[in-house]
């Protein structure tokens, strides 16, 4: 392993995964820290779900997988978050990337959550997304991590008792030694933490040439962009262009929607015309789960040997509110992946091995239930979906797509791509 990446959630470590991949590090993201022996790989991603938990459990589980990834051959560490800065006064970016920099004997990183071919670009130290700063964003309203301010030399300052700064445009734009002389300067003032400007991808890529000695990286998937050169330069990884194809596992192949994205009601409407379909009724779930989720096993598992079927909760923004309004959001929530996770394992007795799931938290259910620990990453599919294929124990073909992403055609093309 060359760079070992720790992410604060499981969406965001598949696009940083993803992100790898295609500038040919071959990669696997691990869901937690793996317990066995390290897969062989370039990169790992260990993915943890630390965004909002109490500072001080982030702090400990991205130590223990610091630790875990050094120990295991690790070169350079990488702390990803969210390209919007998730976080609050308390953390946990800032409490995360300090007890990091201890745990590496170093004194300096950077933080930049630019990508800008997604609309987040940095100038002098403010995040923008797409033409409105952070903080008159949606992100302003957020839940649980409210972005009200958008700079975030100021924002990352609340978060740590240590000086942090700022790298501006005007030296980013020089290229890569002026970037890492900013560094040493930076660093000579006792600045540990360097929010880095970025406006363009290039700038990416300049600011990786420029960040290939620092022990801790921090930020989203896009400053990943420019690491693996370093790592080609240093002869530490072969020339490879993108992702190479995974193992084929073979068998029918299955869709299971939990998403109710706009674009996800697209892709079962578009895809429900075409192949097998069975809805998911709450109401008949919340009266009977057990008897539900054998019904539709009943009728899913004697079609697959002529082709690939959908079963689905997707649906529109009405009849959520529906079913929320009846069982709770939550409950409702936690009622319908439970369901989605059982028809998985059903359809895996079965020997069902190609899965293509819709929805973040529902593909979490999922991988949960089939005891997936690890996943390897192979062609992107759409943007920020790639092909996987589930790591040790029985291998699945795995298409774990969150929200809007893909097109009308996502289910067929997932399937296509996973063989
Ligand atoms: P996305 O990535 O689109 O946000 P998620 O799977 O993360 O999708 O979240 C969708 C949530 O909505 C899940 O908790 C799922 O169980 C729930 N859900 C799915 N269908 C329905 C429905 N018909 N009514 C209410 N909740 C639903």
């Amino acid at each position: 392993m060359i760079l070992g990446c720790i992410a604060d959630d499981f969406t965001g470590a598949t696009d940083l995964a993803n992100t790898l991949t295609r500038r040919g590090m071959h990669t696997v993201q691990t869901i937690g820290i793996p317990k066995g022996e390290a897969p062989q790989a370039d990169a790992i991603v260990v993915a943890l779900k630390s965004r909002t938990i109490p500072a001080a459990d982030a702090v400990a589980q991205s130590l223990a997988a610091c630790r875990w990834l050094k120990a295991n051959g690790a070169k350079q560490i990488f702390f990803k978050y969210c390209s919007t800065f998730d976080s609050t006064d308390e953390g946990n970016i800032g409490p995360v990337a300090d007890a990091l920099l201890d745990e590496l004997k170093s004194d300096f990183t950077i933080a930049c959550p630019a990508f800008p071919e997604t609309g987040r670009t940095i100038y002098l130290g403010h995040l923008f997304v797409g033409g409105d700063l952070l903080s008159d964003s949606s992100m302003r309203n957020h839940p649980l991590t409210p972005m009200k301010d958008a700079n975030l030399v100021r924002v990352l300052g609340k978060q740590t008792p240590h000086k942090t700064g700022l790298v501006p445009y005007r030296t980013v734009k020089q290229g890569a030694p002026a970037i890492a002389e900013a560094y040493t300067a930076l660093r000579a003032q006792g600045i540990r933490h360097a929010i880095v400007d970025a406006v363009e991808d290039k700038d990416l890529d300049n600011i990786g040439a420029a960040s290939s000695a620092l022990p801790l990286i921090t930020g989203g998937s896009g400053i990943a962009i420019g690491l693996p050169a370093n790592y080609r330069v240093a002869r530490l990884i072969p020339k490879r262009e993108g992702a190479a194809a995974l193992s084929a596992v073979g068998g029918p192949g299955v869709v299971l929607s939990g998403s109710c994205s706009a674009a996800t009601l697209g892709q079962v409407e578009r895809f429900a015309a075409k192949h097998p379909a069975r809805a998911i009724d709450p109401a008949e779930l919340a009266e009977d789960p057990a008897r539900t989720v054998a019904s539709l096993l009943e009728w899913a598992k004697p079609q697959l040997a002529s082709g690939p079927v959908l079963i689905y909760a997707s649906a529109p923004p009405d009849k959520v509110a529906l079913v929320q309004a009846k069982f709770g959001r939550e409950k409702a929530g936690e009622m319908i992946e439970h369901a989605i996770a059982e028809l998985a394992r059903g359809l895996a007795q079965s020997r069902v091995k190609r899965f293509v799931i819709a929805g973040g938290e529902t593909s979490g259910a999922v991988v949960s239930a089939l005891h997936v620990q690890a996943l390897e990453i192979g062609p992107q599919i759409a943007p920020g979906v790639p092909a996987t294929l589930s790591y040790g124990g029985t291998r699945y073909a795995l298409a774990l797509k969150s929200g809007n992403f893909g097109g009308p055609d996502f289910f067929t093309q997932a399937l296509d791509a996973l063989s």
